[in-house]
């Protein structure tokens, strides 16, 4: 199989320096092929300008490709918008995967998407050394990562976001323009208008498909679609969620996920189904306030692993003889995130000792007792009744009435005090080291522990909970001899850095009881 990546690439090919910005770009010719035969590996993580029309595109756009000294190439969206270029309306880049995560090794900028992602520069006081407060750097090392790594500052890059998300719901939804404004960010609809005519020369109501008639009831839903780079082993992920579905907080039926929803003390809940033709996830979102929906879609797209370059992912633990047929066997496989950092906390501390099932029946009873009940009139399913407690109301009861051991109702607590105290705890801050030794200093959460919420609410591609029983079983099913923790770590050193998708590969083998089927004396 012909396997170019762009990290590939990026050992192989001659870098060249990108022409409007430093960051770096495979050479000129390599993306050009791209673009010639509208490789979708290159989606997402590649753009181009063209310059004869003034219009940017992704690399499948249909449209005829333009000339070669036509076409400049940009690593991101805001690189190409800050060249002066707009976005098609054919291929419609908002619509491109979102692999922003992916973009180099910095933390400083993934988490700064995060924020940005979360509203940190929209509306009024908000600005990029508040941002940059935020994230413990100066303002120009923050601008100085941006435009290595993104190839554009980070006021682009949120404008870019606003322009794009409004597209989308303009394209997609049914929403009035009025609220459109608000969910983008806009902060007014004059602006939001401003910045249609500057850009796409008409105002945004001209950009909608003419018999799409506004539908201003928000409990009916809005519903947006969120591309991945395919494959995607929707049936894994789906059996991992029904799993540790938490009553009254998440159902899935008929091949649906739903869940319940707290943003800033507001309720609602989430759909999702997966849409393979269109290598998509529809995600209907019913809340009361729109300016939530750009965090809802990070959410969604974090708990069902979007963003992963799958291909480089599955080639690089395809080397290992043993994985290689588990990887035949799950093409696509995610390693799904969690949908917030103190809950996903939370499921590991109700998940030690025991099994999946009755880590999920603690948190049914969790949630009865302090969970908040969702308003009806946004749940969207019956059984939908209560959003997850937050850690204030975990910090503020007496005693955690859940039936578990003291030790654990202990660490319960101390999680949710930690939890409250540091709003960062459950963001990728330094590297995945630092990042165990903060959670290990909560009382009761020990290296398991760690791992497991590094790996699921850090979404750290490396972390891997070596001592996981279910980790083990899978090792041994793939081996065909027991397995040790210790050794276990030894043979994931080849898997680095994405121990987090073989881990999910073992989880998935000894959960579906089947290992490979060559004996272990093919291995002695
Ligand atoms: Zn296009």
């Amino acid at each position: 199989m012909h396997r170019l990546t762009m990290s590939e690439n990026r050992q192989s090919a001659p870098l060249r320096e990108c022409e409007n910005s430093r960051m770096e770009l495979p050479d000129r010719e390599i993306c050009y092929r791209a673009l010639e035969s509208r490789d979708p590996r290159f989606d997402g993580l590649l753009f181009v300008g063209v310059t004869s029309t003034g219009i940017y595109c992704r690399p499948i756009c249909p449209a005829r490709t333009a000339k070669f000294e036509n076409c400049r190439f940009f690593g991101s969206a805001a690189a190409a918008q800050e060249s002066g270029f707009r976005p098609c309306l054919r291929c419609r880049p908002e619509t491109a995967p979102d692999m922003a995560s992916w973009r180099g090794t910095s933390n400083t900028v993934s988490r700064a998407l995060a924020l940005i992602n979360d509203g940190a520069l929209d509306g009024n006081g908000a600005s990029v050394e508040v941002l940059a407060e935020r994230l413990g750097v100066g303002e120009r090392q923050l601008r100085r990562l941006f435009l290595q790594h993104l190839g554009a500052s980070p006021i682009a890059v949120a404008q870019t976001r606003r322009v794009l998300f409004a597209k989308q719901l303009i394209h997609e939804t049914r929403m009035p323009l009025t609220e459109i404004a608000m969910a983008a960010g806009f902060g007014s609809v004059r602006r939001f208008n401003e910045t249609f005519r500057d850009l796409f020369h008409r105002p945004p109501g001209a950009l909608r498909r003419k018999n799409l008639v506004p539908d201003p009831a928000l409990n009916a839903g809005v519903t947006l679609r969120v591309r991945y780079r395919p494959p995607y082993d929707w049936e894994s992920t789906l059996a991992h969620l029904e799993a540790r579905a938490i009553p009254g907080v998440e159902v899935v039926e008929n091949g649906r996920y739903h869940r319940t929803v707290e943003v800033s003390g507001v309720t609602g809940s989430v759909e999702v189904v997966h849409l393979p033709r269109r290598q998509s996830l529809s995600i209907t979102i019913r809340f009361p306030n729109v300016q939530a929906l750009p965090a809802i879609v990070a959410r969604v797209r974090r708990l069902f692993d979007t963003g992963a370059d799958i291909g480089t992912i599955d080639a690089h633990l395809s080397r290992d003889p043993r994985l290689a047929p588990l990887v035949a066997r799950r093409p696509g496989l995610r390693a799904p995130g969690g949908w917030d950092g103190f809950e996903l906390a939370v499921r590991a501390i109700l998940g030690q000792q025991v099994s999946v099932a009755a880590a999920r029946r603690l948190g049914g009873q969790l949630v009865a007792l302090y969970g908040r009940p969702v308003t009806q009139e946004f749940a969207g399913h019956p059984q939908l009744s209560h959003v997850f407690p937050s850690a204030e109301r975990i910090t503020a009861a007496e005693r955690i009435e859940v039936g578990m051991p003291d030790a654990r109702r202990l660490s319960l607590k101390a999680m949710a005090e930690a939890s409250a105290a540091d709003p960062n705890l459950f963001r990728p801050f330094g590297t995945i080291e630092e990042a165990i030794l903060r959670l290990r200093a909560i009382r009761g959460v020990g290296e398991w522990t760690a791992q497991y919420i590094a790996l699921r609410a850090l979404r750290e591609t490396d972390a891997f909970p070596a001592s996981d029983i279910g980790l083990l079983r899978g090792a041994e099913m793939v081996d065909g001899v027991r397995s040790t923790s210790s050794g276990l770590l030894d043979r994931a050193e080849f898997w680095r850095p994405w121990r987090a998708y073989a881990a999910q590969h073992l989880w998935a083998v000894a959960a579906s009881g089947i290992g490979n089927e060559r004996s272990a004396s093919a291995y002695a």
